[in-house]
């Protein structure tokens, strides 16, 4: 979805719409989800964007460890500035970003791409590791057994190694 600069004034404009997953393109393969509900109120302050966006999306992927399906709900706000490329990229600028807690991003020839920066926020606010459970045990690397549902007696012989027979070689 592109909003064209001059859609908006001083005044908060709001856009809703969803997201699909195709529309993500830079979400990996392994995260997948039905639709991505959208809010964006924008504002212009002379050539600076105000931006608040909320989103809501379930993401269906995987455990690292055990592989199992998990489903992770997320329910994110976030804040952003959007300035002018071009007048950023101008050395002779006298562009000041005011320290902020914002976050700043750019747009582009007086468009802003808004599914763009709901993309970015999500990887954002993915966890970096997706687990089951906070003590998920994982699978075996012996015998496959997905040790939160099973036990195994893998564990109990560690002294069976690959080096024990070079051992036994060397011998
Ligand atoms: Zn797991
Ligand atoms: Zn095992």
């Amino acid at each position: 979805m592109k909003i064209k600069l001059h859609q908006l004034d001083e005044e908060i404009s709001k856009f809703d719409f969803q997201l699909a997953r195709k529309d993500l393109l830079k979400l990996e393969h392994r995260f997948s989800f039905d639709s991505m509900v959208c809010s964006a109120e924008l504002a212009l302050k002379r050539d600076t964007v105000q931006f608040h966006g909320t989103y809501a999306v379930e993401i269906e992927t995987s455990c690292d460890i055990c592989l199992e399906p998990v489903s992770i709900r997320l329910d994110q706000e976030f804040d952003l500035i959007l300035i002018d490329e071009a007048s950023y990229l101008e050395p002779e600028s006298d562009f000041e970003i005011s320290t902020q807690s914002e976050d700043v991003d750019f747009y582009r020839g007086q468009e802003i791409l808004l599914s763009e920066h709901f993309e970015d926020q999500l990887l954002l606010d993915l966890p970096f590791s997706i687990k089951c459970s906070e003590n998920c045990r994982g699978i075996c690397p012996n015998c496959g057994v997905n040790r939160n549902v099973e036990s195994c007696q893998c564990s109990d012989n560690r002294g069976s190694s690959p080096f024990s027979i070079l051992g036994d070689l060397k011998g």
